[in-house]
């Protein structure tokens, strides 16, 4: 098999197993307890949140721990002070404007939906044909009652980066906050919070080869936000619940290899990226590479084929033995053509017949060659059957 749909999950690093396994079975205490087992839980709950946050330059106080990049965006959405006040009853929900973009993942695109429910005015910022919004946007749409900005660092699908610093320089000067979904970006782009000024950042472990259900906010020191999940207190009251530690160490060790590797990942993303888009553009006809050729991150490569649906491609890549992907994971369940794609003002054809392959450190560049003379194959076998047949002359 060749799994090519590391922008979907990862596969856990075996240094990360191996460091959750005895908090399964051995080191098995409740952070909470006073004992030696809670203690030893406890501080390894804090070796983890040193780890998380030496990755993106935040202070280990920052780092709240959360089930994931979906859990991370909701907490920022729904906890921040001004947005919470308006869950009561008596708050006027029009008195709150958010600034968002039109290719958000979901986990951004549904609180948002259902704060719009509850009449909280939220701006969708267009993007261009890569996928990139123009931070000129972000000023013209700001507004006396705007509380917050988020904007993704890259995208899922298309894996365009966005200009983050010129946005957080926009929001310091009118003094908003500014929270990024770096889900996508995390160990792909360098990222320090306090050189690009954001005030909040969601990362998820299982992007970036640590276990599933895990996560983290950064909250910069003194943006007050108001937990949704209420109970014992734990996570500094912003989080209740009993901490899934075995998950949190894996989660720490994962960034601890991130920050380590990153260099080397990098490089070897770039390698994959270059040789895998040199032969496709060479060798197979009627094809676009989609989002930004270089604001992006290069584990992400998005093609759109013509001729030919993504899908019929994904199954014939599956009988090959090649795991690859339409895009977003998470729109499988919806049915719905990307949002992402028509917001780059795609058409039908162009949106159907696109595919993304995203790598991992795992992956070789004998199965980028594998994977291109299956992909050769494949595309002018669904084109020979392709109702676009003699519009293109295939
Ligand atoms: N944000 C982005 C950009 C993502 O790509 C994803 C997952 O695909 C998420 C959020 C959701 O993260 P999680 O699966 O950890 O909930």
């Amino acid at each position: 098999m060749i799994y090519l749909d590391n922008a979907a999950s990862t596969a856990v690093h075996p240094e990360v197993v191996k460091e959750m396994l005895p908090y399964f079975d051995v080191q098995y205490g409740n952070p909470s307890s006073i004992h030696q087992f809670g203690r030893k839980a406890k501080n390894a709950i804090q070796k983890a949140r040193k780890q998380v946050a030496a990755l993106i330059g935040a202070e280990q106080d920052e780092i709240l721990f959360t089930s994931g990049g979906t859990e991370s965006n909701n907490t920022i959405l729904y906890g921040f002070p001004t947005l919470r006040d308006v869950s009561h009853v008596s708050f006027s929900f029009d008195k709150n404007h958010i600034i968002t973009s039109s290719i958000e993942h979901e986990a951004i695109l549904e609180p948002c939906k259902k704060l719009e429910e509850k009449g909280v005015k939220i701006t969708y910022l267009p993007v261009d044909e890569h996928g990139i919004i123009d931070s000129n946007d972000v000023t013209n749409s700001i507004a006396e009652n705007t509380v917050l900005v988020s904007i993704m660092f890259a995208n899922n699908e298309v894996g365009t980066i966005q200009p983050i610093k010129e946005i957080s320089e926009i929001c310091k000067k009118y003094q908003i906050p500014l929270h990024t979904d770096a889900v996508q970006a995390v160990g792909k782009v360098p990222i320090n919070v306090k050189e690009l000024g954001v005030d909040a950042l969601s990362i998820s472990s299982h992007k970036i080869n640590g276990p599933k259900g895990i996560g983290a906010l950064f909250i910069k020191k003194g943006l007050k936000i108001v937990p949704y999940i209420t109970g014992g207190g734990q996570e500094n009251g912003l989080r209740s619940g009993t901490e899934n530690v075995a998950s949190i160490v894996g989660f720490g060790k994962a960034c601890e290899i991130a920050k380590e590797r990153f260099n080397e990942n990098i490089s070897h993303f770039q390698t994959l990226h270059s040789s895998m888009l040199s032969r496709i553009v060479k060798e197979i006809p009627h094809v676009k590479l989609n989002g930004h050729p270089e604001k992006r991150i290069f584990n992400n490569i998005h093609f759109t084929f013509l001729g030919v649906n993504g899908e019929d491609l994904i199954i014939k890549l599956d009988e090959h033995g090649i795991a690859a992907s339409t895009g977003s994971a998470c729109s499988v369940h919806t049915q719905k053509a990307s949002h992402v794609l028509k917001a780059m003002d795609f058409n039908h054809e162009q949106i159907t017949g696109s595919l993304r392959m995203s790598f991992g450190y795992m992956n070789t560049l004998d199965e980028v060659e594998q994977t291109v003379e299956v992909l050769k194959m494949v595309v002018a076998e669904l084109r020979r059957v392709s109702p676009y047949k003699t519009k293109y002359n295939f």
